[in-house]
């Protein structure tokens, strides 16, 4: 039967999310594997979503006073070498390049796996003067970082992202430029991808090599996971020490300046993918999704059906909202499954019947419902529904969310927690010991602390706590 072929062909999300997850990414061709192992090739479907998401993040990042601008890819080893803790950081998971040319390199050549040094030593270039301050740069690019085992989306040995990475005179502007970007993924996650997200400083163990505080944004996926689905980090003084990056203050003394840096990635399509999809495939928010509406002709060689389709198709084009007519000679079956796989918004069914009474049929992905609709107000009607569409995301993630928060008070209350697929709120007192304890024993991982401390005790070792924590286990 080619009605339910699509479905057929993802399995089941309840009983093998990860294979769901792999179907869902090759099959609505989002994704392929590349030719060498740990790399993603992003196919059209995929990079239309990458390129919406870059659209509604690169007017923020501007909107905030951030220009764009482009470093090279290849990094001098012995930039990697400067700041301690992020070469050791880093050491593991970076390409090499040894030889170009035919010839040996005087020195090795690291493929970036994220560019704090070689920014850093531009700036030093680059700021002299408390004049030349603050500078706010960003850089869309592809980073590599060698990983063992690999996902689509999620690890892949490249990926594309974008790094923002701003230089400041004093420690307080640095600090409030990583919390304000920090502010912007949150704002962006929420009502661009409707995936509501729980921002927080990670533990000594979790922030990123090189930085004084990483601040992290994690979102629940449909297994209860986490994903960490973006990261702002303050990183002091330490790397304007590594690459000298000083300036004349204002007060004729030299100082080094304070910087920020933060990101996000394609990882963010693999949270659209695992935090929005169903049994059916894909289900994509509007703001983000390649077609917002796919117009499907029923009975299409009967009069007036393809005509109508196409002038729906031209109402909605002119109004701004991206639309697809599926003529082709598949049923309209297969083409129902094939476009909700796909996790297009909205469907509209153009039938001779309902075309007599002046009316369309409208469906919706996210809850499957349908309506009638009068063809003479199709073009407010769908885009409200988008509205509605894009909003009611963001509250029924919300509510998964919320409804598998749960608190625990011991390290089997921890396990059983995340066991069930929760995000599990727990006590502790700040000592690594503990925090890799509840790692070893129940594979989740500290995500972030909460601001505010709502426990006495740490759950595993009974000291006072000093920290309320979301533990998770984490792709
Ligand atoms: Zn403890």
């Amino acid at each position: 039967m080619a009605k339910d072929s699509f479905v057929e062909n993802i399995a089941d999300i309840e009983s093998d999310f990860p294979q769901w997850y792999t179907d869902v990414c090759k099959k609505t061709q989002l994704v392929d594997y590349g030719p060498v192992k740990g790399t993603m090739v992003i196919r059209p479907y995929g990079y239309a979503i990458w390129e919406n998401i870059q659209r509604e993040l690169d007017a923020r990042f501007k909107a905030t006073g951030h220009k764009n601008a482009y470093f090279p890819l290849l990094i001098p080893m012995s930039f990697m070498t400067k700041e301690a803790e992020h070469v050791e950081g880093f050491a593991p998971e970076v390409a090499v390049v040894t030889h170009a040319g035919g010839e040996e390199l005087a020195e090795p050549l690291v493929v970036r796996p994220t560019s704090e040094t070689i920014i850093g030593n531009m700036y030093s270039k680059w700021i002299q003067s408390y004049r030349d301050l603050p500078v706010l740069m960003n850089q869309w690019a592809n980073v590599m970082r060698w990983e063992k085992t690999t996902r689509p989306f999620l690890r892949t040995s490249e990926f594309l992202w974008q790094e923002g990475h701003t230089a400041h005179a004093t420690e307080e502007e640095a600090v409030e430029e990583t919390m304000k970007m920090l502010g912007v993924y949150k704002e962006f996650a929420e009502n661009v991808l409707a995936i509501p997200v729980i921002c927080g400083k990670k533990t000594e163990k979790e922030k990123f090599a090189g930085a004084v505080a990483t601040y992290g944004m994690e979102a629940m996926m449909k297994d209860g996971k986490s994903l960490q689905s973006g990261t702002s980090h303050y990183l002091g003084q330490n790397f304007a020490k590594a690459f000298d990056i000083k300036f004349l203050d204002k007060d004729g003394v030299q100082k080094h300046v304070y910087t920020s840096s933060w990101g996000v990635s394609t990882r963010l399509i693999g949270a659209l993918i695992m935090a929005h999809g169903d049994a059916r495939g894909l289900v994509l928010p509007p703001k983000v999704a390649p077609e917002q509406v796919v117009i499907v002709p029923i009975a299409a060689k009967k009069g007036g059906v393809l005509e109508a389709c196409a002038d729906i198709r031209a109402q909605l084009e002119a109004a701004g909202v991206r639309v697809i007519f599926d003529n082709s000679d598949n049923s309209p079956g297969w083409k129902f499954n094939e476009w909700e796989m796909k996790g297009v918004p909205l469907r509209i069914e153009v039938g001779p019947r309902d075309l007599e009474a002046g009316k369309v049929i409208l469906f919706r992905r996210d809850t499957l419902v349908k309506s009638e609709c009068n063809l003479s107000e199709i073009t407010n009607t769908v885009k409200a529904l988008l509205d509605c569409v894009q909003r009611d995301m963001l509250e029924a993630a919300r509510v998964r969310r919320d409804e598998r928060i749960v608190k625990a008070d011991s390290l089997d209350g921890i396990l059983a927690g995340v066991e069930a697929g929760n995000f599990v709120k727990a006590g502790w007192c700040g000592c690594r010991e503990c925090e890799d304890k509840i790692k070893e024993k129940t594979a989740a991982s500290s995500r972030v602390m909460l601001e505010e401390l709502e426990d006495e005790l740490c759950a595993v070792c009974g000291k006072p706590a000093k920290h309320t924590v979301y533990f998770a286990r984490a792709y």
